[in-house]
């Protein structure tokens, strides 16, 4: 997926084969600025996308805020108290880390002489269950299972912004 990702961002103009042999495949940061600058994404998706792929902390705590802005207009007042703000954290998380810290992101196990498929992923895109959430936002399963339609908007709201971000990357 990240790969994928950075493939969309590089700049459409940049024709690679005329580079020397040095560095040509090397997306820099400024690159990907560039693809984004020409993107016309709102702050909430460049704040999303530069959280996601280049790991910016400022710009996850940005995308944290304004969710919790959103959230507070549609649960209203009463609505967002502590657990809903440990809601938004792991949403943002599972939505940004995606890559299984079990196995790396590579998929396998590799243990002494033995290679097995690694069970907490997805061809290492780690599987966030509903036990994985629990234990993340530390309450119990039972808990969660209740109060999941808060948490399940809260992540559609975050998908949003991702899809948006990224069919305006990709036009
Ligand atoms: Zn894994």
């Amino acid at each position: 997926m990240k790969t994928e990702l950075l493939a969309k961002l590089m700049p459409s103009s940049l024709d690679i084969s005329t580079y020397g042999s040095k560095n040509h495949n090397a997306i820099t940061t400024e690159d990907i600025l560039i693809k984004l600058s020409y993107s016309k994404l709102t702050e909430n998706e460049y704040n999303f996308i530069l959280a996601k792929f280049l790991n910016d902390d400022s710009c996850r705590s940005s995308v944290y805020k304004n969710l919790i802005k959103e959230v507070h207009e549609e649960f209203g007042k009463e609505g967002v108290n502590h657990l809903v703000c440990r809601f938004v954290e792991v949403a943002i998380m599972e939505c940004i880390l995606t890559r299984c810290p079990f196995c790396n992101g590579t998929g396998f196990n590799v243990f002494k002489t033995t290679i097995s498929k690694c069970p907490h992923c997805n061809n290492g895109e780690f599987i966030y269950d509903d036990n994985v959430r629990a234990n993340l936002i530390g309450i119990t399963l039972k808990k969660f299972k209740k109060e999941r339609n808060k948490y399940d908007r809260v992540l559609e709201l975050l998908n949003e912004i991702e899809i948006n971000a990224l069919s305006k990357i990709d036009s």
